[in-house]
């Protein structure tokens, strides 16, 4: 099996906060300079505390915006990371990218960079939902950057997805699922609409300003999803991402698969052997720390053997399955005998089967995946 390494780089900034939106960032633009300084002696700090002799197999700058650096200020960081850390030749570089803030040169000047893969923050191809999300991209943005990435030279681009808002239904979703593969990207990630505490969304729920759709609708568009996506070629690796042949993300299996990643930038986590560590959430504090000489660092926890199985458990149901053998044998864990009368329940409702000593959820199961996997936890 390929050993594989992640390095994620926060970059916590954005035009705006969209209402939904409860990942770390600030709506501001004018201290990133200060922040690529900073992030590039996080870098160097970093680089004296991991193991050399592994490289880094991918490199994901997330956020916030990350789009929203200028390639001067990419290629700061890029240069930084070739000069203190091992990374593979053949390294999956991903961009997440807001559609609002590319534009042709920006995108070839990211490719002259090494970058070699865009996650497109497209969400929705009806000019209504961006609105109601409150990105600052519309249609035609979305659509001309997708063009432009091609003409940059990218072949491997994913589009992010929404579905669920309130005002969507087997039509309207559709409609979106086929706007998207008229554009054939090479990866789709397509995730329902949550309505997290603390957002703006989370206020307006609470209100009573915004009804989400019913359960058994958000089910429905989920399964027509995968229908829809596996019948022209998409398989479904992740409960939310589907990907044409050999164009798997592989940062996110090295999150999935449980790999090691390091994670850099205000709010980002590590993990490393077993120990899961997190930055500050909070860039006036990450900038202090980085000033002070000192590692950015909030909190640390050593997993012990029970939350090591919990999270294979949750992540193989979210993957390729859980194998039942191998929970048995790493974490003296028999789940068979342990969850009898859930995973018969489970099984007969539809939502579970046993292939081969691999514990699967059915089509149908993944849509309630949270939910079983809390059960068998
Ligand atoms: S652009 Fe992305 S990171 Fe920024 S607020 Fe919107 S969803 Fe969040």
């Amino acid at each position: 099996m390929m050993n594989m390494r992640g390095l994620y780089l926060h970059i916590p900034f954005c035009e705006h906060k969209c209402i939904y939106c409860d990942f770390y960032s600030i709506e501001q633009t004018d201290g990133i300079q200060s922040f690529v300084d900073n992030l590039r002696k996080e870098i160097t700090m970093a680089a004296e505390t991991i193991d050399e002799g592994l490289p880094f197999t991918s490199v994901f700058l997330g956020g916030g915006t990350p789009s929203l650096l200028t390639p001067a200020q990419l290629d700061d960081i890029v240069n930084m990371l070739h000069r203190s850390l091992f990374i593979a030749p053949d390294v999956e570089f991903t961009v997440e990218t807001n559609p609002g803030t590319v534009d042709i040169e920006k995108l070839k000047a990211y490719k002259s960079i090494g970058v070699n893969r865009l996650s497109l923050g497209v969400q929705s191809f009806v000019s209504d939902d961006l609105e109601f999300l409150t990105r600052i991209h519309s249609v035609e943005d979305a659509e001309r950057c997708y063009h432009n990435s091609r003409i940059a030279g990218f072949d491997n681009i994913n589009i992010d997805l929404m579905f669920s808002l309130p005002s969507h239904n087997r039509e309207q979703w559709f409609y979106n699922l086929r706007r998207t593969m008229e554009l054939a990207p090479d990866h789709i990630s397509a995730y329902s609409l949550t309505y997290e505490k603390g957002t703006p969304l989370h206020t307006m729920l609470q209100r009573n300003e915004v009804k989400p759709i019913d359960e058994e609708l958000d089910a429905e568009l989920y399964e027509l999803t995968i229908d829809t996506l596996e019948a022209v070629g998409y398989s479904q690796y992740e409960i939310s991402n589907y990907a044409k042949d050999g164009k798997e993300c592989l940062h996110n299996r090295t999150y999935w698969e449980y790999y090691d990643y390091i994670g850099l930038g205000p709010s980002a986590h590590s993990f490393i052997e077993g120990k899961r560590y997190w930055n500050v959430k909070n860039l006036e504090s990450y900038n202090r720390k980085i000033w002070g000489g000192v590692m950015p660092v909030a909190g640390e926890e050593k997993l012990t053997n029970d939350q090591r199985a919990e999270e294979e458990i949750f992540l193989g149901l979210r993957t390729k399955g859980v194998d039942l053998e191998k929970i048995k044998n790493f974490y003296n864990l028999d789940l068979l005998h342990r969850k009898t009368e859930e995973i018969s329940s489970f099984s007969e409702r539809g939502f579970l089967i046993i292939d081969n000593g691999i514990l699967r959820l059915t089509k149908s199961g993944k849509a309630y995946a949270d939910w079983i996997a809390s059960e068998l936890m």
